[in-house]
């Protein structure tokens, strides 16, 4: 059956509007995915009819709330191909979950003189906290660096890790070159050498099946709001044996056993890492996403997004004098650009008031702009929704404005 993108598009009623007077499209996926009605309505099914707080309660919403938000553990689960379901702690996002192990694993793991690695393609969400980390304990941040057509230089790898390399932090996928990283290899290497992986699937996840028993990766992040769900929840997978091993991050709430003023003892998996309320309507939310992901096909999305992707680079590189950034073999739907001398911003402006959203800006990759030297990049990324007819609207919009300057 062929892909059928005017369908999909029927479960996406935010798409069928005009902006500025123009038709809208909206390529700043990478940034956000819209939410299809099955999670819209999912929700406010849940909201009108069922919702009561969590695992406190013995009243019937209470229960029907705990499972349908425990179901929706499962599916996640099920998605990532997790062995246990208790090895799937709900967040806030990915930029949380990062934190949660930088600071939880550090805790237990990072001494004085030891190592984190990262890449020079990394989202500051998989910098920062690590940055934080290695001040915290006096430890050492290395990075893998990446070649100009975007792919990682893992060959170097072997020479960045040390006996005193305590975890790697690696995007699955870059949000800005969008370069598909070997990060089974990378978990390879790193595994011969006893060190953890971590693998930020922020942007993998809308577009690649991830199985992370087949990787092997040590944590997995991702974020609600990138794969078609609501904003405000993420999901960390960790192994059961780091995750033991590791403290609470927060404190309060479901993650304890008992309290007294002398000592509180703690949960288990997954509670004692998620403290508080957790935002249970987003997790339904994303189960509903997951499902709806699943119910087109992942390898279908990501084939066809891939056929889009192969489309736009090609219409963009006959403007000529445009500059693509990232141009790997393996590659997901994102293409950041520069267009003649036009500034990122005044370029987004433009596009804007042609009714097409993109995003511009630093992309939270400062290191990727200074490796081109850059200050800003356009970015235009596709997701399942997105058509040929888009693309042509956004190379008929950059060609008018290159006559405006
Ligand atoms: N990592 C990558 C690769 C990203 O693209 C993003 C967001 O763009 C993040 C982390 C942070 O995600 P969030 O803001 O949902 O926490």
């Amino acid at each position: 059956m062929s892909y059928d993108y005017q369908n999909i598009r029927k479960d996406f009623p935010i798409l069928d509007q005009q902006v500025n007077n123009r038709p809208w499209v909206y390529f700043d996926n990478a940034a956000t995915a819209q939410r299809p009605l099955a999670v819209v309505e999912k929700i406010q099914e849940f909201s009108l009819r069922t919702n009561s707080n969590i695992h406190r309660g013995t009243h019937f919403h209470a229960i029907k709330t705990t499972e349908a938000f425990e179901n929706s553990r499962d599916i996640v689960r099920n998605f990532l191909h997790a062995k246990e379901r208790e090895e799937v702690i709900f967040t806030h996002g990915t930029t949380e979950s990062i934190n949660l192990v930088a600071r939880s694993f550090s805790e237990a793991f990072l001494r004085e003189g030891d190592e984190i690695i990262v890449t020079e393609m990394e989202h500051h969400a998989n910098i920062v906290p690590w940055q934080m980390a290695c001040e915290r304990h006096r430890a050492i941040l290395k990075v893998i660096p990446f070649a100009d057509n975007g792919e990682l230089q893992t060959d170097l790898l072997e020479t960045l890790i040390s006996d005193r390399t305590r975890i790697i932090a690696v995007a699955q996928v870059s949000n800005t070159l969008g370069t598909v990283n070997p990060v089974k290899e990378i978990i390879r290497i790193a595994h011969r050498h006893n060190v953890p992986v971590l693998v930020d699937g922020a942007q993998s996840v809308p577009h690649i099946t991830v199985d992370v028993q087949d990787l092997d990766c040590d944590f997995f992040v991702f974020s609600g709001h990138k794969v078609y769900g609501p904003t405000g929840i993420g999901v960390l997978y960790g192994k059961r044996r780091w995750l033991d091993a590791m403290p609470p991050f927060l404190g309060g709430g479901e993650m304890i056993d008992r309290v007294t003023f002398e000592k509180t003892t703690y949960n288990e998996l997954p509670h004692k890492f998620e403290a508080g309320t957790p935002h249970y309507v987003g997790a339904i939310g994303l189960g509903a996403a997951i499902q709806y992901l699943q119910n087109i096909g992942i390898k279908e999305i990501g084939a066809y997004e891939h056929s889009l992707l192969t489309f736009a680079t090609d219409r963009l590189k006959e403007l000529g004098n445009l500059r693509i950034f990232g141009e790997s073999p393996s590659k997901t739907g994102v293409i950041c650009f520069q267009l003649d001398q036009i500034h990122p911003f005044d370029l987004g402006t433009l596009l804007d008031q042609l009714g097409i959203a993109v995003r511009t800006g630093r992309l939270c990759a400062d290191p990727v702009m200074d490796h081109y030297g850059v200050t800003a990049m356009t970015r235009a990324s596709f997701a399942c929704y997105n058509t040929t007819e888009e693309i042509d609207l956004f190379i008929k919009a950059l060609l008018r404005i290159r006559t405006m300057f």
